[in-house]
């Protein structure tokens, strides 16, 4: 049988993701640990050796970890959904990732179990849950990206993806599609939220602030004298989550509300944040005194009444 010692080298060969020195003599030193102090280990003392380590102070942020890429030490949807400890940093995560679990790209805090694996995690192909959808997009885009060059139309598609997903996941949002110009985001799954109106709207903020200085930096250049602006709309409500797809294994959110957040989105000018009277109604400390307008929304029969936000 392979010492833990041996093993942690052997995982190091054959990682996919590189690991640091520092990361690799850590994991050797856990192991040791975890040697000396199990007799016999299993997953399952693993994961009572890693709890009895105080797990409920992992889903907090990691100090030498960058946010960009994730502070969370364990997965805070596993740890939501299934009070399961999964790490996803630090040197116990090692012997995971050899397994391919590591952070995912809808949230770093997240992993690619809740990612890909619904039906495993929630134990039924779909379920309703009380959520928050957001869809970004970039106004004009259609009439810009035949203007411009092919890498400045890129460099912009990617400044605003990598803007907005900061924003999003600084509140603990997922980025579930991206469809190259445009985003939607999912608050209150996996990682639950109750004030999860709030942290959608919180978003949207940092999404225009973040936004705005770096897509008309670049606009500038490519196109003078015209600027850039992003539109979001955002709905509440209770939405259906799973995997809708036999071809693809990560989850989802459909329903009329996503439907909804979509078409708010669509109306929204550029740096506007148009927000449902349901969204408006779970976080009126946000959104008290914003002007109301009154929008006909196409595949929706009655006038919706919508709290605007725009750039300050
Ligand atoms: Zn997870």
């Amino acid at each position: 049988m392979l010492s833990p010692r041996r093993t942690i080298f052997n995982l190091a060969a054959i990682c996919p993701i590189r690991m640091a020195p520092d990361e690799i003599l850590q994991a050797i030193v856990v192991f040791d640990h975890w040697e000396s102090c199990q007799k016999q280990p299993s997953i399952g003392s693993f994961f009572f050796w890693l709890s009895s380590d105080g797990f409920g102070d992992m889903t907090a942020a990691s100090s030498t970890e960058p946010t960009r890429h994730g502070s969370a030490r364990i997965c805070r949807g596993c740890w939501d959904q299934m009070h399961m400890p999964i790490p996803i940093g630090g040197p116990l995560a090692l012997p995971f990732r050899a397994f391919g679990i590591t952070r995912s790209k809808m949230n770093p805090d997240i992993c690619t179990i809740c990612e890909r694996s619904f039906q495993y995690v929630k134990k039924q192909r779909q379920i309703t849950v009380d959520a928050t959808i957001l869809f970004a997009d970039i106004r004009g885009f259609t009439d810009l990206s035949e203007r411009i060059e092919a890498v400045q139309l890129s460099e912009i598609v990617s400044l605003f993806q990598d803007r907005c997903a900061q924003a999003i996941w600084a509140h603990d949002g997922i980025v579930n599609k991206q469809m190259g110009d445009g985003l939607m985001a999912i608050f209150n799954f996996p990682i639950v939220r109750k004030d999860h109106a709030g942290a959608a709207i919180l978003a949207a903020q940092e999404i225009q602030q973040n936004c705005a200085v770096a897509l008309n930096g670049l606009a500038l250049e490519a196109l003078p004298g015209r600027t850039l602006g992003v539109g979001v709309g955002i709905h509440s409500g209770e939405v259906q989550i799973g995997e809708f797809s036999s071809f693809r294994s990560d989850f989802t959110a459909i329903g009329g509300v996503v439907n909804q957040a979509a078409r708010l989105e669509s109306q929204a000018a550029a740096g506007e944040i148009l927000i449902s009277a349901e969204t408006a109604a779970k976080a009126p400390d946000l959104t008290g005194g914003s002007e109301t307008r009154v929008l006909t929304l196409k595949g929706i029969e009655q006038p919706v009444r919508a709290q605007v936000l725009a750039k300050p």
